[in-house]
């Protein structure tokens, strides 16, 4: 049984809240991360770490403005995250191509926003396309090209993450399932786990995923609204994938790992809190992935897995202070892009903890519970 004083604690330990441990580690802050499960395993690596561009100074909405900020943060943690534990996380601009579903044509405004923003895109020939590349792309007529998307590979990035933020002190606490917390003048003054340990926290921050629904809501302030949305996932080992890169068909999507690892995605569904594979959704990746790639027909997966994607019904996340304790935050509800965001996000959390402010955003456009209004940004389908 051990008492803990530390300037934030973290609750949740996936890609959220590791960042977060690691941007505020950086400012030299005293941080510790309580996960129930093990790190970094809920949504966060059952991802597919797709990053698409961005612009963030001409990005109009403020999904746009995480999205593009995150490509712009991502090959510099990458970077930063090498040198500091010789993990590769597998970043890489290998480029994305969004098939139109059959006939359809790509949503006007869709176009113009890849424009205001400046996107660098441009339209192909699916057939010809796809038949170079060994895709079966006959009954699809348009595609568009994003020569600048990238990916992330979702384990070793956690795994780096998770290394890091130990190299720099931070206190990972995994199987670690808070009993309950103690509150006085309206501040969480003590967070008590199951095994007998008590964090006597500055400040606290709920990075809780798809589970942030069943915090305590008078601690919260608020009903956040964030539902589990399950996301399942096969992988195959393709060796003709080797030169492709991402290759998106609406909400499906082929994700090429570069060394003939290929994973396919991805179902949405809502299932609650059960994050299993089930024989409808292999069914459909499969059916989906074996219409693509011929060479698949007769071949079976490596495996298969699923993730539950926090789904905020609002449309943008929560990323700010609390209504209900003066010394909690939250960063959560990031839906399917969670990945992409992550660093432009935690770098919001640390400015808020830090008092700080930051020129690409103003830090209350995700304010849990009175945000300004916003729009919903509908440019890219992950
Ligand atoms: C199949 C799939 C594909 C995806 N593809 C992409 C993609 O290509 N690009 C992209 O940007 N995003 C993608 N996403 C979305 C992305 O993975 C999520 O948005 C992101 O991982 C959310 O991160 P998180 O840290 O908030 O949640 P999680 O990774 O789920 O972490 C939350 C953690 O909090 C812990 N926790 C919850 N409550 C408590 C508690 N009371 N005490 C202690 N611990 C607690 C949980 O155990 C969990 O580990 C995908 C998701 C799925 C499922």
């Amino acid at each position: 049984m051990s008492e803990t004083i530390v300037d934030v604690l973290i609750i949740g330990g996936g890609v959220i809240g590791l960042t977060s441990a690691w941007f505020l580690s950086k400012k030299g802050l005293s941080i510790a991360v309580l996960e129930k499960n093990h790190l970094g395993m809920g949504a966060s690596w059952a991802g597919a770490g797709i990053i698409p561009p961005g612009n963030v100074e001409r990005a109009q909405t403020p999904n746009d403005k995480l999205r593009s900020r995150g490509a712009h943060l991502h090959p510099i943690l990458h970077q930063e995250l090498l040198e500091e534990t010789l993990i590769d996380n597998g970043y890489r601009i290998s480029g994305g191509v969004e098939i139109m579903p059959r006939d359809e044509l790509p949503n006007p405004e869709r176009v113009l926003g890849w424009q205001q923003e400046g996107i660098p895109f441009e339209f192909l020939d699916p057939k010809d396309w796809g038949a170079f590349q060994g895709l079966d792309l006959s009954i699809h007529n348009l595609a568009v090209q994003f020569p600048t998307m990238a990916q992330v590979r979702n384990p070793r990035h956690l795994r780096a993450l998770e290394k890091a933020n130990t190299n720099r002190g931070v206190h990972l606490h995994p199987n670690t399932e808070i009993s309950h917390m103690d509150t006085a003048l309206g501040r969480i003054t003590a967070v008590h786990d199951k095994k007998g340990n008590s964090y006597h926290p500055g400040k606290v921050l709920f990075a809780t995923g798809a589970w942030t629904g069943l915090c305590d809501h008078k601690i919260l302030g608020l009903d956040p609204m964030i539902h589990p949305i399950r996301g399942q996932m096969v992988q195959f080992y393709c060796p003709e994938s080797f030169g492709w890169p991402i290759v998106e068909v609406g909400k499906r999507y082929l994700v090429p790992r570069g060394d003939g690892v290929l994973l396919v995605g991805s179902t949405e569904e809502l299932a609650g809190f059960d994050a299993s594979v089930t024989p409808t959704g292999l069914e459909e990746l499969l059916g989906f992935a074996r219409e693509m790639i011929p060479s698949l027909a007769t071949k079976e997966p490596q495996k298969s897995w699923a993730g539950l994607r926090p789904y905020a019904t609002r449309g943008i996340p929560f990323i700010g202070p609390l209504p209900g304790c003066s010394n909690a935050f939250m960063n959560a509800g990031h839906f399917r892009w969670g990945f992409q965001f992550s660093p432009a996000a935690a770098e919001i959390t640390c400015a808020q903890m830090t008092e700080q402010s930051l020129n690409w955003i103003p830090l209350n456009c995700f304010d849990p519970s009175n945000p300004p209004p916003f729009q919903v940004s509908k440019l890219f389908m992950s």
